[in-house]
């Protein structure tokens, strides 16, 4: 039996099912798995199977999505991180209802014109919509290709697609894409892989060398680290001012309380404090020192004083929502 159906039957007896997937064939409904593969970057599969069926029930097509104001959709999105993702869904929504008659072109090439599908996405929404033989390369798929080989060197994306794309078979796409996905989620995992149950475990070059521990190798550049801070500003009725930001750059048309970096001007005074929030984006840390002061009409441009009651009808950014949690709600 060839890699490809050794994995294939292995998927068949050990494969999971996900709202947006389904074992044997398609999805009957391409949107749910453009907003899964969407949500799904940078979030785990735990936090999507839990964010997921609310926007289905908010949003449950193209139509509806395109039609709604771009608030709700942030406001939905709120937790999720990565804002820009939630405005070209809408972008997205919108161009499909004009130039596409509200459907998901079942074309990789025509899907890659489409704002916010880049190849990843673009080759899932045609395994697990279409059931194209599409080749998928994620982080899973990088390292059971990586230990598949035995590769110890650092590896490129484009190397595993390399690799990756002869073992695609030419039917039941989305059945494959998601076995090697599962084989990487519950067998082939960082740590300990679990090679007496793999499929592969006799074809396996890091397996049969003992270096599964090695592979693979990922060169993560340093993330720099920032400091700002973040003033609290609260009046008599504990209400705290609040701002947004405005519509274009990191987290655009999101709310905020006022903060700045360390090396620009301060906004307010800065109290030494031990109070601070630290937040992981794509490519820096950033840590906020909390300062908290009284003020009784808002003291910054834009500014409006909301209760802590009603900050849920504001779209906070992922750092805002960890400072409220924090520092405000447990004030
Ligand atoms: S044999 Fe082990 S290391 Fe190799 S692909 Fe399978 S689980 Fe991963």
């Amino acid at each position: 039996m060839n890699l490809s159906n050794k994995l294939l039957t292995w998927f068949q007896a050990n494969g999971r099912d996900m709202p947006w997937r389904v074992k044997g064939r398609a999805h009957e409904n391409p949107y749910a798995v453009w907003i899964s593969e969407i949500m799904l970057q940078q979030t785990t599969v735990k936090t999507v199977l839990d964010y997921f069926p609310r926007w289905m029930g908010r949003f449950p097509d193209i139509q509806t999505l395109a039609a709604a104001d771009i608030q709700d959709v942030l406001l939905q999105w709120q937790g999720l991180g990565y804002y820009t993702r939630a405005r070209k869904l809408h972008e997205c929504a919108r161009v499909l209802m004009d130039k596409y008659q509200g459907k998901i072109p079942a074309d990789r090439t025509e899907l890659l014109k489409l704002p916010g599908i880049g190849p990843y996405t673009a080759s899932s929404i045609c395994c697990f919509a279409f059931n194209l033989p599409e080749t998928v390369v994620d982080g899973n798929v990088i390292r059971v290709i990586a230990r598949l080989y035995g590769l110890t060197h650092a590896v490129t994306k484009e190397e595993i697609y390399a690799l990756a794309k002869p073992l695609t078979p030419k039917k039941q796409g989305a059945d494959y894409a998601s076995a090697i996905m599962d084989l990487g989620a519950t067998v082939c995992t960082p740590e300990h892989p679990l090679c007496h149950l793999c499929p592969w475990a006799k074809d396996c070059q890091a397996h049969i060398k003992q270096i599964t521990d090695k592979i693979p190798l990922i060169s993560k550049p340093e993330k720099q680290e920032r400091t700002g801070y973040v003033w609290l500003i609260k009046n008599h009725r504990n209400e705290y001012c609040i701002r947004k930001r405005t519509e274009k750059g990191l987290l655009s048309g999101l709310y905020e309380f006022p903060w700045r970096y360390r090396e620009e001007n301060p906004l307010f005074p800065i109290h030494s404090s031990a109070d601070k929030i630290t937040h992981t984006f794509t490519h820096f840390k950033l840590t906020l020192i909390i300062n908290r002061i009284e003020a009784e009409i808002p003291p910054i441009p834009n500014g409006l004083f909301v209760p802590p009651a009603k900050f849920e009808k504001y779209p906070f950014s992922t750092l805002m929502g960890k400072v409220i949690h924090k520092h405000i709600y447990l004030d």
